[in-house]
């Protein structure tokens, strides 16, 4: 046999200027996986010479190529006819060579590939390209990283923002509200005042407010000590609110004094709510260590009649109708 005869015809003597030239890997292989050229760039991803691969079955190399998908795509290529193409991700180990080859790259690369049919001296082959495209990958990790650092970053500035505006509210909450009976204050009720005078100049509706103001309350402190006038304070919060309409609002106006708001409501009703209130706190037992108090409350009613046009000459209406109720033995209801 000459040395001619026994030359391998699978293997591509190809230009080599040419084959080394392009800047990506260039691997020829038969259809029995048999490689047919091999490039310096193959080299250089692989750490395997073009000497030792060239001839032989690519999976001795790179056995990641021994998987089942691996021999199904190059029947795509062969039988098909059609390309194929490897992303970087999915095929991460494919150019990992066998453990002979143990110079592996110590950065884990990332490689692009193109498998497509060609016919080459008359055989035909499938022809790789492959190109390393780390850097390109890394950057796209990295993007990635902090696209979903930043999106953790307005999430968390979400939070806080959302928990501000709850203590704002909190806050906001607690400067209209009496801490002893959780009755709005007295800031509150002014803006419930100007709110309704307002509407109330507007569409002519009526509307009444009532002063009331605990009877010799001076003497339930002084007597039986303040943890008793705070009893009665909170007590009575709740047997008004109790004992009102939705539309109502009620304030602790001041120390011992509470103003309420009636919508809608002339004198005559306003002076029948004053007078239920009245009596209301009259049946009801005031308690408190062991003794039970005699609670009263002056009331004094004003309404509106469109012949003052601020919100405060109808309080002070109120509070002179409770002062003649004062004057006049307390425990009553009156009206200016
Ligand atoms: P009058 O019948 O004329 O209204 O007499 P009074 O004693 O009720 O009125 P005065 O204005 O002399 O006294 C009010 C008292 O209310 C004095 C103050 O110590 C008390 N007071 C004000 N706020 C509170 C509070 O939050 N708790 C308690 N326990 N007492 C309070
Ligand atoms: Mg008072
Ligand atoms: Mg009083």
């Amino acid at each position: 046999m000459s040395r001619e005869e026994t030359r391998d015809t699978t293997i591509l003597h190809l230009p080599a200027e040419l084959f080394n030239a392009v800047s990506v890997g260039l691997l020829i292989l038969t259809e029995e996986w048999k490689v047919r050229a091999w490039n310096h760039r193959m080299q250089e991803f692989t750490g395997i010479e073009e000497e030792r691969v060239v001839g032989r079955d690519l999976r001795e190399f790179l056995p990641e190529f021994k998987k089942e998908k691996y021999q199904v795509l190059l029947n795509i290529v062969f039988t098909d006819g059609a390309p194929v193409i490897l992303s970087p991700q999915l095929h991460r180990k494919l150019y990992v060579p066998a453990p002979i080859y143990p110079e592996a790259p110590l950065q884990e690369r990332f490689f692009f590939t193109t498998i497509a049919p060609a016919s080459l001296e008359g055989l035909p082959c499938a022809v790789f390209t492959v190109q390393d495209v780390t850097d390109l990958v890394k950057r796209i990790q990295l993007y990635k990283e902090m696209k979903d650092r930043a999106l953790v970053e307005i999430e968390r500035r979400k939070r806080v923002e959302e928990q501000l505006l709850a203590i704002n509210k909190k806050l906001e909450r607690s400067a209209r509200t009496d801490p002893l009976t959780g009755l709005g204050n007295r800031r509150e009720m002014e803006e419930r005042l100007d709110a309704e005078i307002g509407r109330a100049l507007r569409t002519g509706s009526p509307f009444s407010i009532i002063m009331a103001d605990i009877d010799n309350f001076k003497t339930f402190n002084d007597t039986y000590g303040h943890d008793c006038g705070d009893y009665i304070l909170v007590k009575l919060a709740q047997l008004f609110k109790q004992s009102l309409r939705r539309q109502d609002s009620i304030s602790r106006w001041g120390g011992e004094e509470f103003l309420i708001l009636l919508p809608d409501t002339r004198k005559e009703g306003a002076l029948v709510v004053a007078e239920k209130l009245r009596t209301r706190v009259g049946e009801t037992p005031f308690l408190f260590a062991g003794k039970e108090h005699n609670v009263t409350l002056t009331f004094g009613v004003s309404t509106f009649d469109e012949t003052s046009h601020t919100v405060y000459e109808y309080i002070k209406r109120a509070d002179q109708a409770l002062l003649v109720g004062k004057a006049s033995g307390k425990n009553c209801v009156r009206f200016l």
